[in-house]
């Protein structure tokens, strides 16, 4: 049975993975991404490489976004030459991409118009995770939609949670990456305090790592920063956007102190330049603070 046709749209460090997960799971990929260059490496691997969005779906039955942040989702959905605009009526759209509630349940009732549901679906994982297929995605819209996508979900990850309708999975998203991010934060002041306080280093981080505090993301960023390699796997810029949209959906709680917190010093870290490194460089602000 011939399996079916899907569109990526974005071929990011994320993108990338997935597309090249499903060609080697014997689906045929259509991909678009706006600097043509990326998409060299899958046309080897058996890509059909489109020129715009719009023509990328042309001939999909299920479209996969995974783009930076709100912005880049709605010049590949909407701009000039946009996907949806090309769409088949009955595809079913995924948005991969951690983007806000409220642009996906606008973009969602965009869809619909067109014929199409939409199903918010980003993802947990990193980098290696969208190669090997490892994702966990997190879906919002209806059930009946997420089963229609499961196949081709299955073929990038391990685990498709269904969350609720339009909108909880980027809500969920936002929620796991604030965590995520407030981890992180809290890690690198510890490990800049660790470091001036003249304890063994490899030992007291292997305390935290190895005890209650040990998380399997406080486990992986904590070798990231011990080894002070930065190469992105989850660039520093996109947990701040992150941490942004969670801010600002979550706005009507009063406090929200340690998300806050946590989001000024990521974007301390990129006003010292480490915006495209991973986001474990976030050690280095407290790093460079106890020198003042
Ligand atoms: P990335 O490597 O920075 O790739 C971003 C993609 O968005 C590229 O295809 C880029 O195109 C495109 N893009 C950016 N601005 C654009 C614009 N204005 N118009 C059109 N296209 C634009 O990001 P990534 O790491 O793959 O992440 C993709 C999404 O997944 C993000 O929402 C991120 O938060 C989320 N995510 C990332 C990770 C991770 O560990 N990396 C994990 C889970 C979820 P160009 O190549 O032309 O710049």
């Amino acid at each position: 049975m011939s399996k079916t046709e899907v569109a990526i749209l974005g071929l990011g460090l994320m993108g990338t993975g997935m597309a090249s997960r499903l060609l080697s799971q014997g689906f045929p990929v259509t991909v678009y991404n706006r600097s043509p260059q990326k998409a060299e490496a899958l046309a080897k691997l058996g890509a059909k490489v489109a020129r715009t969005p719009r023509e990328a779906v042309a001939g999909a039955a299920v479209v996969v976004s995974m783009l930076a942040d709100d912005d880049a989702a709605r010049a590949i959905w909407l701009g000039t030459n946009g996907a949806l605009a090309g769409v088949a009526k009955g595809a079913t759209l995924v948005e991969s991409s951690t983007i806000s509630v409220d642009w996906v349940r606008e973009l969602s009732a965009a869809a619909k118009k067109r014929g199409c549901e939409l199903l918010d679906a980003p993802v947990t994982g990193s980098k290696p995770h969208a190669a090997a297929g490892e994702l966990v995605f997190l879906g919002g819209g209806s059930a009946d939609a997420l089963n229609t996508v499961r196949p081709v979900l299955a073929a990038m990850g391990r685990d498709i949670i269904h969350i609720g309708p339009s909108g909880s999975g980027a809500m969920m998203k936002l929620i796991n990456n604030f965590v995520c991010g407030v981890q992180a934060v809290a890690l690198a002041e510890a490990v800049a305090v660790i470091e001036r306080s003249g304890l063994d280093r490899e030992k007291a981080v292997g305390v935290l790592t190895g005890g209650a505090p040990g998380s399997p993301m406080v486990k992986m960023i904590a070798a990231r920063m011990l080894a002070n390699d930065f190469t992105p796997n989850f660039p520093m810029r996109l947990i701040a956007k992150d941490l942004r949209y969670a801010l600002k959906q979550n706005g009507a709680i009063p406090g929200m102190e340690v998300l806050a917190a946590a989001l000024r010093t990521f974007e301390q870290a990129i006003e010292a330049g480490h915006g495209d490194q991973d986001f474990s460089a976030v050690v280095e602000v407290p790093r460079s603070n106890r020198k003042g």
